[in-house]
């Protein structure tokens, strides 16, 4: 490759980027909500080659050791969340331990207890991790690892930014593929960022969670019969949802700017190790670190709708799924079609922790059951899109309703 040096310091190329392959639907990003949208635009009848940047499926639910699915239900007795939901949290905990409370019959709670046990599980993330990796390739999804989706290749049409595809970086370099639709499930709206769709920020608490095991620990899986019990937390910044526990003279991480992505790792690890120094060197041991950041929520779309707050019990017509607040027992919510696209920008539709939400409204939209409602929502959005050669920002709600709620998804409250 021939670069010329510039003034400013930088260099400048003229680069020819190979096409190395090309389907109806890119995914970028294996977390869950991209895990959701490769499996059912498949499932639809699309060719779809997903990108995922590390070496294994589930993203913060696995690679992140978040790997616990929140309430799916109406903290009163009725599941709201079921799906490809449900669908991912019975697999979760096929092969693996977890289980959500017995009492839980067919969506509804049967038990005694009062109020009802949430319906939550946790789940091994890795074992979840290659369940994805089975279903979604015996699905037909192509699956690239260790693949980066570095860029988006666009055009203007009719007054429309249209996508043609993604740029690629992988251990062969840099490649082209080509598609019809790409859906943005970078956790981090990569390219609705770099195609120029409006987008929002958001700074991140201190957060970074371990897992370590120890003679306790172990003992206690051993009398429980359950290894599950095997696990202990271990924080090297331990900020929850709200920012409690977040250093005072610490200023809030950038999830998209490298920098600040490196400082936060440097940090938490060092302060990781400092807690594990003060223990007996033989008495535990660190089992896993996050793989990736423990960044909440970085960038999403500011989309055709925003799920607000103050949108609990309200009933939209151009509802894709019904969700509940994970943290309260009072609120449910329907997420609008707008959240997952932008009018104007053609062929990209998002999911996931990207799809647009507003202040806590961002935060029940994100977590996991609701990123894979999302995730469905977008990849059958994308497979309509392909078939009707229709703009992906004007689907037939009543057609992808009545599909969605065909496969379990419950659409209104
Ligand atoms: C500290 C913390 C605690 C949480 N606790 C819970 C909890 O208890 N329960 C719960 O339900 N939710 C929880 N969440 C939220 C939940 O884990 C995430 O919001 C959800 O998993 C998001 O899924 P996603 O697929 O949208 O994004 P991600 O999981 O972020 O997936 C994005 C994927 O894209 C990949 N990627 C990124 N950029 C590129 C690129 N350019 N090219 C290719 N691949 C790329 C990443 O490697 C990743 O695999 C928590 C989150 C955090 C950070």
């Amino acid at each position: 490759m021939e670069y010329k040096l510039l003034n400013d310091g930088g260099v400048e190329s003229l680069m020819k980027i190979p096409l190395r392959g090309s389907a109806d639907v890119i995914v970028a990003g294996g977390g869950v909500a991209g895990c959701a949208a490769a499996l059912e635009a498949a499932r639809h009848g699309c060719s779809v080659i997903l990108f995922e940047k590390s070496m294994m499926l589930g993203g913060l639910a696995t690679l992140g050791l978040v790997n616990w699915f929140v309430p799916m239900d109406d903290g009163k007795g009725r599941q709201v969340i079921f799906g490809m939901a449900e669908e991912f949290l019975r697999l979760s905990i096929k092969y693996g331990y977890g289980d959500v409370n017995p009492g839980w019959k067919n969506g509804i709670y049967e038990g005694k207890s009062e109020p009802p046990p949430r319906y939550c599980t946790g789940f091994s993330a890795d074992i979840f991790a290659l369940c994805l990796t089975e279903l979604l390739n015996s699905a037909g999804v192509e699956l690239r690892f260790d693949t980066s989706a570095a860029d988006i290749v666009t055009r203007e049409e009719n007054g429309a930014v249209v996508s043609d595809g993604v740029i690629i970086y992988d251990k062969s370099g840099l490649g082209f593929y080509k598609s019809k639709v790409v859906v943005d499930v970078t956790g981090d709206a990569d390219l609705l960022y770099k195609m120029g769709a409006p987008t929002l920020k958001r700074g991140n608490y201190d957060s970074y969670f371990g897992k370590v095991i120890n003679m306790d620990s172990i003992k206690k899986a051993l009398e429980s019969g359950n290894i599950g019990n095997i696990y202990r937390g271990v924080s090297g910044g331990h900020s929850n949802l709200y920012g409690h526990g977040h250093p005072i003279d610490m200023p809030l991480f950038d999830g998209t700017d490298a920098n600040d992505i490196s400082r936060y790792t440097v940090s938490s690890q060092i302060r990781m190790l400092e807690k594990l120094k003060k223990d007996d060197r033989l008495s535990r041991d660190l089992v896993q670190i996050p793989g990736m950041v423990n960044f909440r929520a970085t960038r999403r779309l500011d989309g055709d709708a925003t799920l607000r707050p103050e949108d609990s019990w309200i009933r939209y017509d151009d509802s894709i799924g019904a969700i509940c607040d994970f943290d309260g027992r009072e609120y449910l919510y329907e997420v609008r079609y707008g959240v997952l696209v932008k009018t104007g920008f053609d062929g990209i539709i998002t999911a996931g922790r990207t799809a647009s939400g507003d202040g806590y409204g961002w935060d029940v939209l994100r977590v996991i059951p609701p990123a894979i409602i999302t995730g469905q929502a977008a990849g059958l959005a994308a497979a309509e899109s392909v078939k009707n050669k229709s703009r992906i920002w004007e689907p037939d709600i009543r057609k992808l309703q009545n599909i969605l709620e065909r496969e379990n998804v419950k659409i209104h409250n």
